[in-house]
């Protein structure tokens, strides 16, 4: 190790390797610095993220874009843009250099940009719908192998990446950007699990209503040996009571992780509205939102990427499976709904109607609500363990025993929101609050 040659140690080429073990430590020393290596400012890094044929998977690859990508642009960007280029140049020899690194004028509508369009207006001609987010004009289509994502056959693998929702990327930083992208096959149809769409739609349809979801998602870090993280070799820890909102290191592992992902989210443009431990030792809940429409599921899903991503640095492995470890609590996805009515004086008339309208279709909701038809939860609606039944629908007011909550600081003041725990962690965010829109609001 001592000349530093990463191709002379064997270790390093072998295997998956983990940022706790002595390769990753080896990794930070050696390469960590090269993080911080100036690229040029008219380079910025695009990392391109889609749900892939699990329906519950990530993928991501990045590309170089020669241009800043207008949502991402700083306010100072902004302004220099509407300045005349004389005052810019100006304006631009005054700044520090590092400021000028981060802060130069864009480079918008490259070359290559225009096959791109071309793909898009088809796109937009076959929906004939005006959902593309003119934020996002100049972020070119992409495309990947969906034969190697379980999202086409090897005939025609060509698999489309639409970006839809862009955020300040909190690994890279500057002007680099998370791309949440949908995917399409080679004929444009969307693939199997491309359940943005029809949200989409269902929320097009329905902006007026102003629907806003908020979602608690819970999760499990594993270690490298796929068992809890931090639980003692080959047992368990003392049964759960002490660890939900827990302080102390017998009650909750990995809080700087937990603290860091917070932190990288805010700074992306998820809004985090909150964390806290949970029932399990190793288990932990954020919640994203309240976001409008569509925009929760896109960030969720970039939430959810931005964890993934950090455990890698941390050498831990995050599980959104539902129910990992038998007779502990399970992980759910609580999705917090409302309407503008509902949020209204006496809104709990809306949320009532609401509720019953669920009432009718429990089994639809439960079918989309995790990524295997119901199959997963299963395993966690079991009745016990903060749950209800997943052969009944039931509601009340702040029981957590039942399909629906109203939480009672809901019931007190007579508006507000209600709070669907039915969910899996694993769910497609997506799919959920497509279901809620068209049930509650759409009446389909
Ligand atoms: P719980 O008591 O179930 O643990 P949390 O505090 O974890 O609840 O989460 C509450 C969620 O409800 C948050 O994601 C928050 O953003 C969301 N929320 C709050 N008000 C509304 C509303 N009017 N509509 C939709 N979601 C809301
Ligand atoms: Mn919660
Ligand atoms: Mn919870
Ligand atoms: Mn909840």
């Amino acid at each position: 190790m001592g000349d530093g040659k990463i191709e002379d140690n064997p270790k390093i080429l072998s295997g998956p390797v983990l940022t706790n073990s002595p390769n990753a430590v080896l990794s930070k020393t050696l390469l960590g610095r090269y993080k911080d290596l100036p690229l040029p400012a008219d380079r910025v890094l695009a990392t391109y993220i889609w749900i892939d044929g699990t329906g519950e998977s990530l993928r991501c690859k990045d590309r170089t874009l020669n241009f800043i990508p207008k949502q991402a642009k700083d306010k100072l960007t902004r302004l220099l843009e509407k300045m005349n280029k004389k005052y810019q140049t100006q304006v631009l020899e005054k700044l520090k250099w590092s400021h000028v690194q981060e802060h130069l004028p864009p480079y918008y509508f490259p070359e290559d940009l225009e096959n791109v369009f071309e793909v898009r207006c088809k796109l937009r001609e076959r929906e004939n719908r005006d959902s593309f987010d003119e934020n996002l004009k100049d972020l070119p289509i992409w495309n990947f192998d969906g034969s190697s994502t379980g999202q086409s056959d090897g005939h025609n693998s060509d698999t489309f990446l639409v970006p839809r929702a862009m955020y300040k990327d909190p690994f890279r930083r500057g002007n680099h950007v998370l791309v949440m992208c949908d995917t399409f096959k080679h004929n444009m149809e969307p693939t199997e699990t491309n359940h943005r769409l029809k949200c989409q739609e269902a929320y097009d349809k329905c902006k007026d209503e102003e629907p806003w979801f908020g979602i608690e998602q819970e999760y499990i870090l594993l270690d490298a040996d796929l068992r809890p993280f931090g639980w003692p070799p080959g047992g368990c820890p003392p049964p759960q009571g002490p660890y939900y909102c827990g302080v102390g290191a017998n009650k909750v592992y990995a809080r700087d992780l937990i603290d860091s992902h917070y932190r990288c989210c805010l700074y992306a443009g998820v809004p985090i509205s909150g964390t806290n431990a949970e029932v399990m030792p190793s288990q932990w809940e954020f919640q994203v939102g309240p976001s409008v429409g569509v925009s929760a599921a896109d960030d969720l899903w970039v939430a959810r990427y931005i964890l993934h991503r950090l455990a890698e640095e941390y050498g831990v492995i995050v599980t959104f499976d539902p129910k990992p470890v038998q007779d502990w609590n399970g992980s759910g996805a609580h999705t917090n709904f409302s309407t503008k009515k509902m949020r209204e004086e006496n809104g709990i008339i809306e949320i009532e109607k609401a509720i019953d309208k669920l009432s009718k279709v429990h089994m639809k909701h439960i079918k989309v609500y995790d990524p295997r038809g119901g199959k997963d939860n299963e395993r966690r609606l079991t009745g016990l363990h903060e749950t209800a039944s997943i052969n009944d629908f039931s509601a009340g007011v702040a029981s957590r025993a039942s399909s629906i909550r109203i939480p009672r600081a809901v019931a007190e003041e007579k508006k507000g929101y209600l709070e669907d725990r039915r969910p899996a962690s694993n769910c497609d965010p997506y799919a959920v609050t497509n279901a809620l829109m068209r049930t509650c609001i759409l009446n389909e």
